[in-house]
């Protein structure tokens, strides 16, 4: 999206219209804003503004929902699915391009762990971060109405895999959710509740660095929220969490947020692809080898110019892909017009953590922050960074808004099976009834 920003006002503003066509190939007609996720599952922003419809910011460039299944960089083409072509039954199409910008950013990393693709959730999406907040909540009503203890405490047993941004954000923030929501229940407490992260290596948070990764362990445990370092998930199946150090959780709640991995488009590709499978780039974001081909984001290995060490690449993470991006585009005008391309580089600023509301973690050009203040500048620096000016204005009234207001501690999960009611009052089976499972399947 922000590549396609900046070339559709460079080549289509700048220089009149048709000189250039852009196309954007994305398989939702949003882009997501994922560092805002886990405010989205605990309530503090709604789920509409932390996507940004791509029609509406990019007028001068075509959209098509679809995804690309291949590329032939040789022959200058994409292999395209479409709602169209699997309505119309007929197969993949063929698209041809001049300039090629690939950037599908990365999948979550997963194990063959049993029991894992069956009952396990991302947290990758805006699907997913509702799903996983409509499904906390309903578990604390299950816990609240049922009498057999064994069904209790599995659902108010939640379970999280992996220290990174991601896992100890949603854990920070749903912890936080469910614990101010247990106030309206007659018979769940926060003591009831057990919150686990289990993390493989001896640290989290690696992004903050390692005295504010200690200083988080210590913030989640006085939290009572179980961190478990050095230990890994061996099992998930028949909804019991099996750990590496012997405990058993029996649970109906996984999160799965042990990384990520580049997305598997890249293998269908004829474009060079480095030892971890990201495609190898050039400090000025061309795609290694090939000419008109360029990467950006989670999906590009592109050498970190700013380290000191040899061979260092720039991280995967939301503050390259969005400066990279808008390089790419400079980069993309210049060759059109034959002038020199422009190098990446960046160097890393550090880091901001939400845990909760008022809680965070943030270290910014060598600075270290705690508590609240690192709160503070965590959403005023993804304030600053949402993509357009009414998405921002739309943030900061909800925040306004929540401060001045009680939480909403409402959960919606009827919204995933709209059908259902119909279905019964008409007389038939609801096809797709809610099980209580967080990935909404039966
Ligand atoms: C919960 C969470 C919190 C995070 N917090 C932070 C943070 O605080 N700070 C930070 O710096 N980073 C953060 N990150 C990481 C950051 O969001 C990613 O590094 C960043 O989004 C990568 O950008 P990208 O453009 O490469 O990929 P993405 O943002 O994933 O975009 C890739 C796009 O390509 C589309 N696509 C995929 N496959 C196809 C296909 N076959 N055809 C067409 N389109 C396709 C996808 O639908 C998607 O829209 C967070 C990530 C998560 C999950």
């Amino acid at each position: 999206m922000y590549t396609a920003l900046r070339l559709q006002r460079k080549l289509k503003q700048e220089l009149g219209r048709g000189e250039a066509e852009i196309t954007v190939v994305t398989p939702d007609p949003y882009m997501t804003y994922q560092p805002f996720l886990p405010e989205a599952a605990a309530g503090s922003i709604s789920p509409r503004h932390v996507v940004v419809p791509l029609r509406r910011v990019l007028p001068h460039c075509r959209v098509v929902v679809g995804e690309v299944t291949a590329v032939d960089h040789a022959k200058r083409t994409a292999t395209l699915t479409t709602l169209a072509t699997d309505e119309e039954g007929t197969g993949p199409r063929q698209s041809a391009y001049d300039e090629l910008v690939l950037a599908p950013g990365s999948v979550s990393r997963t194990l063959p762990i049993p029991g894992l693709a069956d009952h396990a959730i991302g947290f990758k999406t805006v699907e997913e971060a509702i799903g996983l907040r409509n499904h906390v909540i309903e578990q604390m009503d299950i816990a609240s109405s049922t009498r057999d203890p064994a069904i209790r405490d599995a659902a108010l047993t939640f379970v999280f895999v992996g220290g990174g941004y991601a896992g100890v954000e949603a854990l920070g923030e749903l912890e936080d959710m469910a614990r101010y929501t247990t106030r309206y229940y007659h018979n769940v407490k926060p003591e009831d509740m057990k919150w686990i992260l289990v993390e493989a290596s001896d640290r989290i948070l690696p992004e903050v660095g390692a005295d504010l990764g200690r200083y988080t362990v210590s913030e989640l445990r006085r939290r009572n929220i179980d961190v478990r370092l050095n230990t890994r998930l061996e099992s998930c199946a028949d909804r019991v969490a099996v750990l590496s150090d012997g405990t058993r959780l029996p649970t109906r709640t996984v999160v799965w947020t042990a990384g990520v991995r580049p997305h598997p488009l890249l293998a269908a590709t004829d474009l060079p692809r480095d030892e971890r499978g990201r495609l190898k780039c050039t400090p000025e974001l061309t795609i290694e080898g090939v000419t008109h081909a360029w990467a950006a984001g989670d999906a590009a290995a592109v050498p970190d110019v700013t380290a000191d060490a040899p061979g260092a690449q720039t991280a995967p993470n939301a503050q390259h892909a969005v400066r990279q991006a808008k390089v790419l585009a400079d980069n993309i005008a210049h060759s059109l017009r034959g002038e020199p391309l422009r190098t990446y580089a960046h160097k890393y600023v550090g880091s901001v953590a939400s845990l909760g509301l008022h809680q965070g973690v943030a270290q910014v050009y060598g600075r270290k922050l705690k508590g609240y203040p690192a709160w503070f500048m965590h959403r005023a620096y993804h304030l600053s960074r949402v993509p357009t000016f009414n998405r921002k204005a739309r943030v900061l009234a909800e925040w306004t808004l929540s401060g001045l207001f009680k939480r909403e501690i409402v959960s919606l999960g009827s919204l995933e099976h709209p059908r259902a009611e119909f279905e019964l009052a008409a007389g038939g089976k609801p096809s797709d009834e809610s099980s209580g499972d967080p990935k909404g399947s039966s």
